[in-house]
């Protein structure tokens, strides 16, 4: 993923291309992890913390990014496949590797099958996983 197409998908959901929005989305097109608030801090460098911060509100409302897990002291955010302004849900695992610490998005491969039989509408599921990644088996 290049510039051109991290431009792209900020015009597509009529977000202006700002400095801020590119440096979050190249550094997790760069992973193929999920990143941590803390982790994009520390290679922002130099920033404000509340530009920061509006970037990603605004990248989660537009489909773009996800949270993938929240934890004490720090929220994990991670690219979302083919959400869309108006279609933004996830049902996948959220998996934290015990090792290294590395968290990441579960693809089809690992799925969780829930019976909706109730009156209660699920809009959101968070299921976290942990055990060891594929780099420290
Ligand atoms: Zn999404
Ligand atoms: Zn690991
Ligand atoms: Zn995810």
């Amino acid at each position: 993923m290049g510039l051109e197409e991290i431009k792209k998908t900020l015009n597509e959901r009529k977000l202006k291309a700002t400095t801020m929005r590119v440096a979050v989305l190249e550094q997790l097109y760069k992973e193929s992890n999920a990143i941590s608030l803390s982790k994009m801090q520390e290679s922002l460098g130099d920033f404000d913390r509340v530009t920061l911060y509006r970037t990603i509100q605004s990248l989660v409302k537009s489909g773009i990014i996800h949270k993938a897990l929240e934890e004490k002291h720090d929220t994990f955010y991670a690219l979302c496949n083919d959400c869309s302004l108006h279609n933004h849900s996830h049902s996948h695992i959220h998996f934290k590797c015990d090792n290294c610490g590395e968290v990441s998005c579960l693809d089809s491969n690992y799925s969780i099958q829930i019976k909706e039989d109730g009156d209660y509408k699920i809009k959101q599921l968070n299921i976290k996983a942990s055990g060891v990644c594929s780099n420290c088996i």
